[in-house]
């Protein structure tokens, strides 16, 4: 983490990489926090788009109204290749600048803070990044804003499949969002009854899931459902229940649930989280610390410099692994 002094006069606010419920509660704290006390927000639309393109808003503490139950993000949000170019990165840190920002708050995953960081580096543009991402793999906190509610999303359409599932004892592979990681994947998996799910974390053959379908069976079972995370390819649910089918004869229907999981209302946690978090980054960019994130760690709100967040991806625990298997017999 580092430290920089300025009397914080206004302070720019953006959203970027993938959208999560609950960014719009993170967003609503960090204004309130900010005006409340007399600093000015600028809001900058879709990510590092907005900031190399200029294209910034005023955020008064009424047009934060009706927001704190939508998904989304009210800012946009973008990707920006051209962001990987430091002279790309000075432009940026100009038109801030110019806009009279002292300092930021990034809403985003572990690419964003990267960016973020490099702006301290190489400007000392200072920035504060929310952990904002449905992924839930960003070290140094225990949960990012929009997990829950995409765990939740994905466990309601999970609910119904086994509905189907058990009245015509079929095997069916619901495959869950989750880029190189296995956490929606394991809480869902848990929380929905499944008998083997397919993370990054802990891979598992088609062979051995065959196994367990089996035990399964033998022990009375007639229908089963697996989870497999996406993983960088979605669709490979598809490929999983082709080798089960050549493998061992089993017809598994596929369902994969895609983009539903990242839309709709924040659930009560993530609008919680979302709320302690927007508002801590503003206190801590007031305390003058910035090239850090703040994250939750054992209930309290944290600050970790980014040096120990990027690059740093948070690993399903192998014990909730074991424990799906333990108690899906
Ligand atoms: P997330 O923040 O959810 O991980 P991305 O990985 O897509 O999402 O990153 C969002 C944006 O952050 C990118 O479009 C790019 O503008 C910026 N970014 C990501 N990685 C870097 C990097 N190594 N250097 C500079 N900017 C980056």
């Amino acid at each position: 983490m580092r430290h920089f002094k300025t009397e914080l006069k206004k302070i720019g606010v953006y959203t970027s990489g993938g959208d999560a419920p609950g960014m719009n509660a993170a967003i609503r704290a960090v204004v309130r926090t900010a005006i409340t006390h007399n600093i000015e927000v600028t809001g900058i639309l879709q990510g590092y788009c907005g900031l190399i393109e200029k294209e910034f808003m005023p955020l008064d503490l009424r047009s934060m109204a009706n927001i704190i139950q939508r998904g989304g993000t009210m800012l946009k949000t973008g990707r920006a290749p051209e962001f990987h170019k430091a002279e790309v990165r000075a432009k940026a840190v100009a038109n801030a600048r110019a806009e009279g920002l002292d300092a930021m708050v990034c809403i985003g995953g572990d690419g964003s803070f990267t960016g973020a960081h490099l702006l301290w580096k190489e400007h000392q543009f200072p920035v504060i990044g929310v952990p904002g991402t449905i992924d839930n793999d960003i070290a140094g906190t225990d949960s990012t804003i929009g997990f829950d509610t995409a765990v939740n999303i994905a466990l309601e359409a999970i609910d119904r499949i086994r509905d189907t599932a058990a009245s015509h004892d079929r095997l069916f592979i619901v495959e869950v969002m989750g880029r190189d990681s296995g956490f929606i994947a394991t809480d869902v998996g848990i929380a929905g009854g499944a008998e083997e799910i397919f993370i990054p974390e802990n891979p598992v053959t088609p062979d051995q899931a065959i196994e367990r379908i089996k035990a399964g069976m033998s022990r009375g079972k007639k229908s089963s459902i697996l989870i497999a995370a996406e993983g960088h390819k979605p669709g490979r649910a598809y490929d999983l229940a082709e080798q089960i089918r050549k493998k061992a004869g089993f017809d598994a229907k596929v369902c994969i649930l895609g983009h539903v999981q990242r839309g709709g209302s924040p659930t009560a946690a993530d609008r919680i989280l979302a709320s302690r978090l927007g508002s801590a980054a503003v206190e801590a960019l007031r305390q003058g610390q910035c090239d850090a994130m703040v994250g939750v760690y054992q209930g309290n709100v944290v600050t970790v410099p980014f040096d120990n967040v990027i690059g740093h991806k948070k690993h399903v625990k192998d014990e909730l692994v074991q424990l799906l298997r333990t108690l899906s017999v």
